[in-house]
């Protein structure tokens, strides 16, 4: 666009000449830092909706992990957190333990009291195994009413001693029914508690777990019982 400018320059002009060309160059500067401006603003957006978009999709992520009644990590995301975990733990030769929770007789709360108090039930439950444990262990809704805690660097021994405490926990949950001001029954958990083996995989994990929390549902419930007492040596 300069080339005529460059050209008439390279002639002889005179005053008028020079005037018309300084005028033309002037409009054309002019011009450019505009459009570079509008071009910079338009950049700035196009970052802006760039790093919105980031968030929503980060937010839509966190969404997709987490269970909608309770806030805890579902079950996909459990399953993906714990093969991690396990081939964290087995190629740096640490322990990882995991305890399956399962809340005793829920289905009177639900028989007794209405599906609305089960689910506070479940909520309450929840938030004492999450309040519970530390921000690298993970703790998860299984399904229904029965939850899932892994505990990365723990041994058996170290978990059975949370699986203590979260016992306690949540017997001492106090829920009030609002319209009555009744005091609910008592919630108490039995849970079985696993810890990885060379080998493992997170279905061979959690079967241990599970079969452990069956034993403590079969020697009574409201009790935590290890994978060493139902592991044939
Ligand atoms: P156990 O001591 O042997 O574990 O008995 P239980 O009554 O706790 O277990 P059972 O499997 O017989 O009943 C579980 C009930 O949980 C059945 C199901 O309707 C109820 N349930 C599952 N998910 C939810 C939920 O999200 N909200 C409510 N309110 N109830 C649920
Ligand atoms: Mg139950
Ligand atoms: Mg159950």
């Amino acid at each position: 666009m300069l080339e005529t400018q460059t050209q008439e320059l390279k002639g002889d002009p005179n005053l008028v000449d020079l005037k018309r060309i300084a005028d033309t160059l002037l409009t054309a500067t002019t011009e450019a830092i505009s459009s570079n401006q509008s071009m910079r603003n338009q950049l700035e957006s196009v970052e802006k909706d760039t790093s919105e978009l980031k968030n929503q999709v980060k937010q839509l992520q966190d969404q997709a992990s987490r269970d909608s009644l309770t806030g805890l990590y579902n079950r996909t995301a459990l399953s993906q957190q714990l093969d991690s975990m396990i081939e964290r733990g087995a190629s740096e030769d640490a322990p990882l333990s995991l305890l399956m929770v399962d809340i005793d007789h829920f289905k009177r709360f639900n028989d007794n009291f209405g599906h609305l108090i089960g689910d506070e039930v479940i909520r309450r439950v929840s938030m004492a195994l999450q309040q519970g444990v530390r921000d690298v262990d993970v703790a998860a809704r299984f399904g229904g009413e029965e939850f899932t805690v892994v505990l990365p660097g723990t041994s058996l021994d170290e978990a059975m001693e949370v699986a203590q405490k979260l016992h306690e926990a949540i017997s001492k949950l106090v829920l009030v029914r609002r319209s009555t001001k009744e005091k609910l029954p008592g919630i108490t958990v039995s849970m079985g508690a696993s810890c990885l083996h060379p080998g493992d995989s997170r279905e061979s994990l959690i079967e241990r777990a599970d079969q452990a929390l069956y034993h403590a549902k079969e020697n009574g419930r409201n009790r935590i019982v290890s994978e060493t007492k139902t592991l044939v040596h």
